[in-house]
């Protein structure tokens, strides 16, 4: 007979699943039962990975019959996502465990077209997700999600609900406006609307808001990083080097503000052509990487340039929903699993489970 104490002794010696895709550590194992020779545990996982479950599931299976060959094994795996610290005097938003950026050196690097890709894949693989539409000066979010309608406001409530598709909650400045209201907004006004979207919307318990950042390192998006309490932030870029150039200003500008760079993207890497099948790296390769190595952060992945990306955005169904299968989709599962991954190493925030202290 097997007890629970070697069990959890056993556990202690295991090593674990730990890679950019998957982590899983003796640490994440709970409420260890045993009854007989059947062994009944929780696996309490930080980030998303239902398509994962089966790898964690039977490489902790086959641990456990190292201890004994005969042990049944019933593990309950969850998906539990806490908060990420945040910048120090900044307070969690309601109704939102953490806020992720997505920011690019410059403009036309697919920056929007890879946010609301991650943010379907993350929810495909098991978390409740937003995106907001912060890119004012082109706001492409309501195209690519189809979104219509705008939000709905409760009579004497404060704030307005966010729109829903696809099972994710979205937001965007151009659900807010006229579509022919010229965008003459600058610096601090652009700032306050997208303070007022943020404080306004009354997303319902997310996991995750994905805020598609305006592109650049300038004053506003320095503001937002500094006001808007982040979690982490990605960095989409294209292989050439003069994008390059701009997204070290974009890790510079995260360093500053002690924002945890989550990981870089290269967006647009290969083509494959469609005629005849031949792949080339026409923006050159490995910069991501090398960029990656030189300011240690983390490097996410590759995504192709391929015309079925450009094609599903526009048509409001993207990738990630309409064509589930594709490698490319893999791809986006892949790069959104690894980002959350990223997040869950970074430290907890418990501020928002301290009481208020009202002095009198
Ligand atoms: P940004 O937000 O950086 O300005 P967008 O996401 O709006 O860029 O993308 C610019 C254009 O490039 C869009 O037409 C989009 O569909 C297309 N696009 C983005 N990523 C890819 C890709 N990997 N392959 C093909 N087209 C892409």
């Amino acid at each position: 007979m097997i007890s629970e104490i070697q069990v959890v002794e056993h556990f202690k010696s295991w090593a674990g699943l730990n890679s950019p895709d998957i982590y899983v550590t003796h640490e994440h194992i709970k409420a260890i039962q045993v009854r007989e020779n059947l062994v009944f545990a929780d696996v309490e996982v930080g980030y998303p990975c239902l398509s994962q479950t089966e790898t964690i599931r039977s490489t902790i299976e086959t641990y456990l019959k190292t201890l004994h060959p005969s042990l049944q094994v019933q593990l309950n795996i969850k998906i539990v996502i806490v908060p990420h610290k945040v910048r120090h005097g900044l307070k969690l938003m309601p109704g939102v465990k953490n806020i992720i950026a997505v920011a690019s050196g410059k403009g036309g690097v697919g920056k929007s077209t890879t946010a609301v890709n991650i943010a379907l894949a993350l929810q495909r693989e098991g978390a409740s997700v937003g995106i907001l539409d912060a890119d004012i000066y082109g706001p492409s979010i309501p195209t690519m999600l189809r979104l219509e309608g705008k939000p709905s406001v409760e009579e004497g409530e404060k704030g307005w609900w966010p729109l829903t598709a696809y099972g994710i909650e979205a937001i965007s400045i151009g659900v807010l406006i006229e579509e022919d209201t010229p965008m003459v907004w600058r610096g601090p006004m652009v700032t306050s609307a997208l303070e007022q979207l943020l404080r306004e919307t009354r997303w319902r318990n997310l996991d995750y808001l994905v805020v598609d950042l305006p592109p650049g390192t300038g004053d506003i998006q320095l503001t937002l990083s500094q006001k808007v309490p982040l979690s982490g932030a990605v960095i989409v870029t294209t292989p050439q080097d003069i994008a390059l150039l701009d997204v070290k200003k974009g890790l510079k500008m995260f360093e500053k503000v002690n924002v945890p760079i989550l990981g870089i993207i290269e967006n647009m890497s290969l083509h494959t052509c469609s005629q005849c099948g031949h792949t080339e790296a026409i923006f050159g390769s490995g910069g991501g990487h090398h960029l990656a190595e030189d300011y240690n952060a983390p490097f996410l992945g590759q995504l192709p340039l391929d015309i079925k990306i450009r094609e599903h955005s526009d048509s409001g169904t993207p990738i990630v929903i309409s064509d589930p299968l594709s490698p490319i989709t893999q791809a986006y599962i892949n790069l959104a699993r690894r980002m959350s991954i990223q997040l869950a190493h970074t430290g907890r925030e418990f501020s928002h489970k301290f009481p208020q202290i009202i002095m009198q």
